[in-house]
């Protein structure tokens, strides 16, 4: 991965399965697909990694130990975490295909299935995502970003940024009221294997920071300590420092 920018063709999925076969089953074909694949065979594991590392999709079993598929996808979408989501379930039936889809799952797969079909349905989902993603503006309060002339305003006041200010500005717009590690802003605006030690990350938020905050009477961009930074409504009241 050094340097290359990976896109659709080596995106990075969590599988969420406690059936050895079925999580070995998929992670081999996956990874046959030049895909990155992390498996975790509990419900506490799959929640604590969807949480804290970025994916491009999340497979998920309903029946699992620890925590169930269902209380892993409410638990998500309520952290706003809005990773494509394929359930599997070895329970057919129509109601838990409502459940899953209610609760904010993308797709629903009954088991068995045959591999390809589970690849057609987590690139079909993460194509949908994508999409959605890609509308030409991303607004914040009074920040508004167009993503085709590259232009950024707040308060219908101009700011110029830097291409890393841009980049950095766009990643927290599209994960609004999420927090971001700063090992995690690493991977996505600079090299998946910069240097851990550096403070990249603080320097590049101060500054867009200045632009972006100062003179305005609501912060944008919040720290939270320990772990990275957020970008927030002024609405969401969640906890964080400044
Ligand atoms: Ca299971």
């Amino acid at each position: 991965m050094l340097g290359v920018k990976c896109y659709i063709a080596c995106m990075r999925i969590l599988i969420v399965e406690d059936e050895k076969k079925v999580a070995q089953f998929l992670q081999k074909g996956f990874q046959a697909e030049s895909f990155t694949v992390d498996v975790a065979a509990d419900g506490h594991t799959g929640l604590r990694l969807a949480q804290t590392e970025s994916y491009d999709a999340i497979i998920l079993d309903v029946m699992l130990p620890g925590k169930n598929g269902f209380e892993i996808l409410t638990a998500l979408r309520a952290l706003k975490i809005a990773t494509p989501v394929l359930m599997l379930s070895a329970k057919s039936d129509i109601e838990d295909r409502v459940e899953g889809l209610n609760l904010g799952a993308d797709d629903y797969l009954p088991k068995p299935f045959a591999f390809s079909e589970v690849l057609a349905r987590i690139r079909a989902i993460v194509r949908r995502k994508s999409a959605d993603v890609m509308a030409s503006f991303l607004t914040v309060a009074d920040l508004r970003m167009d993503l085709l002339s590259r232009r950024v305003e707040r308060g219908g006041k101009d700011i110029p940024l830097t291409n890393k200010e841009f980049e950095l500005l766009q990643y927290l717009l599209r994960n609004k009221g999420r927090v971001l590690s700063r090992v995690i802003l690493m991977e996505h605006i600079w090299d998946i294997n910069f240097d851990s030690e550096t403070n990249i990350v603080d320097v590049v938020i101060n500054r867009l920071r200045r632009k972006i905050d100062d003179g305005f009477p609501t912060k944008l961009i919040h720290t939270v300590r320990g772990v990275g930074y957020a970008l927030k409504e002024p609405t969401d009241d969640s906890a964080t420092e400044d």
